[in-house]
């Protein structure tokens, strides 16, 4: 329990919200944390122990929580996006007074931040939507933050944020004022998607070298180490360099052949998408890799596939003549159900298997998953192995 009133809070304290509060403890400020499941808040509080007795403030109870921090009150949300953050908001709000900030510091959708500060303004309160970019690591030692919202709130907290956003020599502290809105959001969303388009490239040059190169690990390892000297150098490629430097922790070889080449997601690439098309803007390179991971995804959606094209060689007829898309090739699509009526995917039919990623038992998908499980504790499936696993591959590169 803190004698004096802390300078901020934080609710939620998995991955993100756990290293952010340690980062802001350490640049001095004195913080409250919360998280719905309490064990959460001992875990963290334990951890800024040992990191060099931080000033971390553990409560089991928004109330308490909310009241040890100084007014106006800024609390930073750290939950899940989306109807966690309604439920948190509802939580703390009971207790927050007038001139209180509210900063969710979440992957949110813009328009979810847009309607909660309306909301949040009817009681008085103030609110901010704040990309928080980074992963575990940069969370901990200094992330690059995007908030937008209110202007107000953003002064509120601006001494703060300057100190725990990543400092770049010449540049300095990556943090900046957005704008209004959701609009820090929608940039994080926009970061997020470049993220997107610069994993699969580097995954794409993983797959040319392995599969036609012949490329061992090792040699992958030090061409990903030899480029990030040159002009590519940069977080992803530094991190996939050190990703083929693992060794398998429970059997033979490396790590990265061993993890499933199936790449999870949690939204803000296909939003990306979705917004550039809603905008008519051409942003080739990030719905491709959107598709490639959903093509990684496909193994159990192919059973849903098969019911949904099982009429698609009599459509194939019927479009075969007076439609726009008519053309030769529906008469091949036409006898791929002939062969097969039950065919789970056009895609599987030996004569039309032209989409190789598609068929391809094996995609470089597992180093996207391996990348994510780096930067953002995300996890990984195994090839050999049933269930979740999580490396902490920053630690024994
Ligand atoms: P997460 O797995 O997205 O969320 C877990 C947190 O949400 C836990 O604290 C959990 O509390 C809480 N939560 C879930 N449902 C809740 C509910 N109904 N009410 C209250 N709390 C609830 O955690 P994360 O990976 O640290 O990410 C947090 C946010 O930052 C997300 O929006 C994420 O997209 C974003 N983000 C993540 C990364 C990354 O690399 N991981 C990077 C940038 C941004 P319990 O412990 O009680 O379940």
């Amino acid at each position: 329990m803190a004698v004096q009133p802390t300078r901020i809070g934080l609710a939620g304290l998995a991955v993100m919200g756990q290293n952010l509060a340690l980062n802001i403890a350490s640049k001095g400020f004195p913080i409250s944390v919360y998280n719905r499941t309490t064990s959460k808040v001992d875990e963290t509080v334990e951890r800024a122990k040992k990191e060099g007795n931080l000033p971390v403030y553990g409560f089991h109870d928004p109330e308490s929580f909310v009241n040890s921090i100084q007014k106006p009150r800024v609390i930073i949300m750290l939950v899940k996006a989306g109807s966690p953050v309604d439920q948190t908001i509802k939580t703390l709000s009971a207790y927050l007074e007038k001139g209180d900030c509210i900063v969710d510091g979440g992957n949110e959708w813009y328009e979810n931040t847009e309607r909660r500060e309306k909301a949040v303004s009817e009681n008085g309160f103030l609110y901010l939507g704040m990309g928080v970019s980074g992963g575990e690591e940069g969370a901990r030692n200094g992330p690059s933050l995007m908030p937008g919202g209110s202007f107000e709130a953003y002064k509120n907290i601006e001494d703060i944020l300057l100190k725990v956003a990543a400092q770049v020599r010449d540049s300095g502290p990556c943090v900046t004022y957005i704008g209004k809105g959701g609009s820090g959001n929608f940039v994080k969303m926009v970061h997020n998607g470049i993220e997107y388009g610069d994993m699969q490239l580097i995954a794409e040059a993983y797959d040319v070298l392995k599969s036609v190169g012949k490329l061992t690990n090792e040699e992958l390892h030090s061409v990903f180490t030899e480029w990030n000297k040159g002009e590519l150098e940069s977080f992803l490629v530094e991190i996939t360099a050190d990703i083929f430097g693992i060794k398998d922790d429970k059997g033979d070889g490396h790590l990265v052949d061993k993890v499933l080449d199936k790449t999870g997601m949690k939204g803000t690439g296909k939003w990306t998408v979705q917004q550039a098309a809603e905008l008519s803007v051409p942003s080739p390179t990030i719905e491709s890799s959107l598709d490639a991971r959903f093509l990684s995804g496909l193994k159990d959606e192919r059973v849903q596939a098969a019911k949904v094209f099982k009429e698609g060689g009599e459509l194939a007829r019927i479009w075969k003549g007076g439609c726009i898309i008519r053309a030769i090739f529906l008469d091949r699509i036409k006898q791929a159900y002939d062969r097969n009526a039950e065919l789970a995917n056009l895609l599987v039919d030996p004569d039309l298997a032209y989409f190789d990623s598609y068929r391809r038992e094996r995609l470089p998908a597992n180093l996207v998953q391996a990348q994510r499980d780096y930067f953002g504790a995300h996890t990984y499936e195994r090839t050999d192995v049933e269930g979740s696993f999580h490396t902490e591959w920053f630690k024994i590169a």
